[in-house]
């Protein structure tokens, strides 16, 4: 069988790998601790849950409009209109099943040979992947530790040329943690309006999740570039939901009938009692939104402090999402050995930078989405293998 030259180019996840491996070794009676796979460790709140059964049981069982049922999309306008404080259409939502999809429906889109689209490095592994699968070129901005893993606007600007029709952006960031200002943003979307023709992805997913003084900023908020936004947003993350696939994506004027098409050809629609529960958890009582916010902050302190604490590692403060990502040069190891090593022999699955760009080598992704116990443990388990066993005695 001869496949598409297209299929060469589609990255993937390694999280995935990662996973699909600690549950091998687990199942081979090896204790894993699981710091790799970015999801809440969190139960969907019940509320929720019995939504969809209701939908179920009242006969929401068969296909739905493509874009999404409207009560749900109202109900993301409301909630744009509380957090964001932007009005938007409910006919500009697109429902899809998961907050990946508007990303590749993105990269489709507007991604084809001789095209640029700008992604930041380190970040999340797909981004790149579906840029490359669409025939685009892909144009990472690099991020660095010392911005706290900040995008840097002139950075992004001077990446731009008249090949670039698309900028994807992502804050609170995976897999760093990091969460940009609002003086960077001001100073990108300055600089943007000079480029009328680029369009931008603001994956906003972990809008809900951060942490002291770094509110949220939405790319949404800014009128002056508001007709060339697209934002990614879900409930994956902020509503323990990774496993109902279910996103969305709010399109500017007029491209929410491309976005559903998209939709049409691929999976006609979300099926019909998840964008039940989806709606309930936007319209419903939020208390287990800060609930689980606030163990996720209490879970950041620890793993800050027990990083910095091995040997070799150095970590600044990840403030969104839920996610470290420490400096391991002092290891003398390189990301992918340090890896395997921590999963082979500590028992510790977390992820190798280069997994999210090459600048992520000298960097591991802890995602700190677990007990307190089990980052406690795994932060002894790995200063027991680096501290103990010596450098050289890995190596
Ligand atoms: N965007 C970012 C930055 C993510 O980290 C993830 C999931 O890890 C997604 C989007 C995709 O979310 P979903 O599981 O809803 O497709």
């Amino acid at each position: 069988m001869k496949l598409a030259e297209r299929m060469a180019r589609l990255g993937t996840e390694t999280a995935f790998e990662v996973l699909a491996r600690a549950k091998a070794l687990e199942a081979a009676g090896k204790s894993i601790i699981n710091l790799g796979i970015g999801q809440p460790d969190f139960r969907t709140p019940d509320n929720i849950v019995e939504a969809a059964i209701k939908a179920l049981r009242d006969g929401h069982h068969g296909y739905t409009p493509a874009n999404g049922i409207l009560p749900l999309r109202e109900a993301v306008a409301a909630d744009i209109r509380r957090h964001r404080g932007v009005e938007i259409n409910p006919d500009d939502v697109v429902v899809v099943p998961g907050g990946k999809v508007t990303m590749f429906f993105a990269a489709l889109m507007f991604g084809e040979p001789g095209v640029e689209i700008l992604y930041p490095d380190p970040g999340f592994p797909i981004y790149r992947s579906v840029i490359e699968f669409a025939g685009a070129t892909p144009v990472p901005i690099p991020l660095y530790e010392k911005n706290g893993f900040s995008f840097n606007a002139e950075e992004v600007l001077a990446r731009l040329t008249p090949r670039t029709r698309l900028i994807m952006l992502n804050s609170p960031a995976n897999p760093t943690g990091g969460v940009a200002p609002k003086a960077e943003f001001d100073r990108l979307v300055a600089g943007l309006e000079k480029h009328p023709q680029v369009a931008i992805m603001s994956d906003e997913i972990y809008g809900r999740l951060t942490y002291g003084n770094n509110p949220h900023v939405s790319l949404l908020s800014y009128p002056s570039i508001r007709d060339r936004v697209i934002l990614l947003d879900g409930w994956s993350k902020t509503y323990a939901m990774t496993g109902w696939r279910i996103g969305y994506g709010v399109w500017p004027k007029g491209m929410a009938g491309h976005a559903t098409r998209l939709a049409v050809n691929s999976n006609s629609c979300v099926n019909a009692p998840t964008q039940f529960a989806a709606a309930e958890a936007l319209n419903g009582p939020q208390d287990s939104v800060e609930r689980m916010r606030q163990a996720f902050d209490h879970r950041r302190r620890v793993i800050l402090r027990e990083l910095n604490q091995i040997p070799g590692f150095r970590c600044v403060e990840p403030v969104g999402a839920f996610y470290a990502m420490p400096n391991i040069e002092g290891t003398g190891l390189s990301s992918r050995e340090l890896q395997t090593r921590l999963l082979e022999e500590a028992g510790v699955a977390v992820i190798s930078g280069t997994s999210f760009g090459a600048m992520g080598e000298g960097y591991l992704r802890f995602s700190y989405a677990a007990s307190t116990e089990e980052i406690l443990e795994a932060c002894q388990r790995i200063r027991r293998l680096l501290g103990l066993a010596g450098k050289a005695a890995i190596a």
